[in-house]
């Protein structure tokens, strides 16, 4: 059963129907036409970078954006442990060790406090993570890449229309890494970007991007390249997104002042996601944190809200949890503690006002059963 209300859901009221019309007429279907480029140039625009590579998918653009980097075996990349998979696997798909951090509370954005005492001789670099569209501290993080020589990729797969002391998320570190799943800010099926203002940079991505072939040569291959190529029709479908990008952002953040607006008063059982001071928070997922201390079982209350139709998402499990990169020994207090806490709740520019105002009826209803089921619970263990 689809449940009535979505975590995510695309917006797709204006242009994009005709634009794909367009590469079907024309012919234009695969990954030659003036979209890509058309779509390039409106995210650079966005991100107020000169330069910006399309890619088929937000995990490409993140490998390719290491490989242009010619991150490399023995190679170390730092990177938090609470985010999504492809923020690691890019890492590892360079045969590089991913070297893991932790987040800060309740932001949920790396811990730039511990970049420092995770350098090693072998460190190039750190892929930082404005997660769930909050901001991360980029100017601190800047400082430290400044003077430790590092490169940052700042994977910002859900973060367009983020800001950080007015700058917008695309324009921090050595370049930056968008995704265009269809239940991100912006949609093209599947799609990807990365944006630099590093010209040498731009020309490498765009090089490694369509299978390194020679400039004045063609089927003459210098490098280890991919195809990592976008199709004319994705980006014709981002194109016409973008013309109501505002409208897009504006949207979302309706959504989350609905939900501050139901929630502020229930602060003694949820973190809401405020933004800090100076940071713009893009709100791709409104995410709660459930308070720890109440020992509420948070895929209960997913399991509950979806009884009652409403689709909602536990937040990432720690990287450094599963099989891939398993640490016994690793100690990661933030993401290890708020993670098993974290929700989802549905996010997206198709809400209406009445809709949020029942999924913050029935996550309170949730909630307060939770708690006084956990209650019930040890009252019981007390008897026995
Ligand atoms: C969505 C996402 C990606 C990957 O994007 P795809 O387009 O799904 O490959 C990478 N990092 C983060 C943090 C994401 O949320």
């Amino acid at each position: 059963m689809t449940p009535a209300i979505r975590v995510a859901e695309p917006v797709l009221d204006g242009n994009e129907s005709r634009y794909v019309m367009d590469c079907l007429e024309s012919s234009w279907i695969s990954s030659r036409g003036k979209y890509i480029e058309e779509f390039e140039t409106r995210i650079a625009e966005f991100c107020d970078v000169p330069h910006a590579v399309a890619t088929n998918n937000g995990t490409t653009a993140l490998h390719l954006a290491l490989a242009s980097l010619d991150v490399g075996p023995g190679d170390e990349v730092l990177v938090p442990t609470l985010t999504y998979i492809a923020s690691v696997n890019a890492i590892r798909y360079c045969g590089a060790k991913p070297v893991f951090l932790d987040s800060v509370y309740p932001d949920l954005t790396l811990d730039v406090s511990q970049i420092e005492q995770k350098l090693t001789s072998r460190t190039r670099g750190i892929i930082s993570v404005p997660l769930y569209g909050q901001a991360v501290d980029y100017s601190r993080l800047e400082e430290i890449a400044r003077k430790h020589n590092l490169f940052i990729v700042d994977d910002a797969a859900e973060a367009l229309g983020t800001k950080f002391s007015g700058r917008p998320a695309g324009n921090w570190g050595t370049c930056a890494t968008f995704s265009f799943f269809g239940n991100k800010i912006i949609t093209t099926g599947e799609g990807g970007m990365v944006v630099t203002r590093d010209r040498d940079l731009a020309d490498r991505l765009r090089f490694l991007r369509g299978q390194a072939v020679s400039p004045d040569r063609s089927y003459w291959h210098t490098d280890v390249g991919f195809n990592y190529r976008m199709t004319n029709i994705a980006a014709a479908i981002g194109c016409a997104q973008m013309e109501k990008i505002e409208t897009h952002l504006q949207r979302r953040q309706q959504v989350a002042r609905w939900y501050i607006s139901h929630l502020a008063q229930y602060d003694s059982l949820m973190q809401l996601p405020i933004p800090a001071i100076g940071t713009h928070h893009s709100y791709w997922m409104f995410t709660i944190l459930l308070r720890p201390q109440l020992g509420i079982c948070r895929d209960r209350v997913i399991g509950s809200l979806a009884e009652r139709g409403i689709e909602t998402r536990p937040v990432f499990y720690p990287v450094h949890w599963m099989r891939p990169y398993r640490e016994q020994n690793g100690k990661y207090n933030v993401a290890e503690t708020y993670a098993p806490q974290g929700i989802s709740l549905p996010t997206h520019g198709r809400l209406n006002k009445e809709q949020v105002k029942y999924v913050c009826e029935q996550l309170v209803e949730a909630v307060e059963m939770e708690r006084r089921q956990g209650t019930d619970v040890d009252e019981f263990r007390r008897a026995a």
